[in-house]
């Protein structure tokens, strides 16, 4: 059997800024790559994909570990999945610190970290993306030239093709208060697995209980994941009613188009994805009444 694995020993560079960290990695070009946490980029010669020559390590940048607070929740890059999970952001955050405390594993979840969740491209069972897509966090960028935004929507949609030299620094999720959140997966046997669906939703709820604006999104469903626009239409305008939660399930799996894989086909994907917006959107409906 052939193998992929390298025999030459990798260079790992150990850049102290962002801006260091994206020339180094312009210079080196596509035999380059950011080493975040590392858990998945180890596992390269499992999916037998070539290794790099070079790695360029954050793990100096001390900045993208910090967390703020308050209106907006900011998340440095190299936060882990446990890190996450422990920030009490408020309930517009609480979708994302779910997903990270239920993904993986223990030792996964201490090492892996929020940008490696975002930028892994070819990996549609990511946890982070779909609470992150939900929440509408925009992506903090650097380039040897300087910092720039971008929302994770189209982050996404051209994240198998971005420039070399660029690596995210930073996320932030506006987190008022008035906005609930929630997260769902389930995998086949228990935790620890990749899932099968996830879901995160964000619900902005006026006064009396009306929502003013919904955002759901469904994991692992399709190569990549998604909002569902026609589910989140469902909701606007509505009480959190068993019968429009019912109508937002449908949408979504009808606004789909679901990937058959080892762990299930398609239409079982597709088959779970209403209860998991419907398990969602009911925390929504409790945590809201609790704090009212
Ligand atoms: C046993 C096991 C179980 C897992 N289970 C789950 C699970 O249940 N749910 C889940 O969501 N994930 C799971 N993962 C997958 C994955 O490893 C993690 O989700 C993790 O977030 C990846 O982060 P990392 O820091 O380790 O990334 P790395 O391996 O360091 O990098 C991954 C990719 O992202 C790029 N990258 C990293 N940081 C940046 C940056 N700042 N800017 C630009 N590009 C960057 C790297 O260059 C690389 O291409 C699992 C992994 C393992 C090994």
């Amino acid at each position: 059997m052939s193998t992929i694995l390298n025999n030459t020993r990798p260079i790992v560079h150990w850049p102290t800024s962002p801006r260091d960290a994206a020339r180094l990695l312009a210079e080196l070009g596509t035999d380059s790559e950011v080493l975040a946490g590392g858990t998945w980029i180890l596992r390269a010669h499992l999916r037998r994909e070539q290794q790099r020559s070079n790695y360029v390590s954050l793990h100096h940048l001390t900045g993208l570990r910090e967390v703020g607070t308050g209106k907006d929740v900011t998340l440095g890059a190299m936060l882990t999945h446990s890190d996450i999970a422990a920030i009490n952001g408020g309930t517009a955050f609480s979708c994302v610190a779910e997903a990270a405390g239920v993904s993986a594993f223990p030792q996964v979840r201490n090492t892996a970290t929020l940008s490696g969740n975002i930028a892994t491209t070819a990996f549609a069972e990511a946890d982070l993306v779909p609470a992150l897509l939900a929440a509408d966090a925009e992506l903090e960028l650097c380039t040897p030239t300087g910092f720039s935004r971008l929302d994770i929507q189209s982050y996404l949609a051209s994240r198998g093709n971005r420039p070399t030299g660029e690596l995210i620094t930073r996320v932030t999720v506006r987190a008022p208060s008035t906005r609930h959140s929630a997260f769902e997966r389930i995998t086949v046997r228990a935790a620890g697995e990749y899932a099968i669906a996830n879901v995160g939703v964000s619900i902005d709820l006026d006064e009396d209980g009306t929502v003013g604006g919904a955002r759901i999104a469904a994991g692992s469903v399709e190569p990549v994941a998604r909002l569902c626009e026609a589910a989140a239409a469902e909701l606007t305008g509505q009480s959190l009613h068993d019968t429009v939660i019912d109508r937002a399930g449908a949408a979504a799996a009808a606004e789909c188009t679901a990937r058959d894989g080892l762990d299930a086909p398609g239409w079982y994907r597709l088959e779970v994805l209403p209860t998991l917006i419907r398990r969602a959107l009911k925390r929504v409906e409790r945590t809201s009444a609790a704090s009212t």
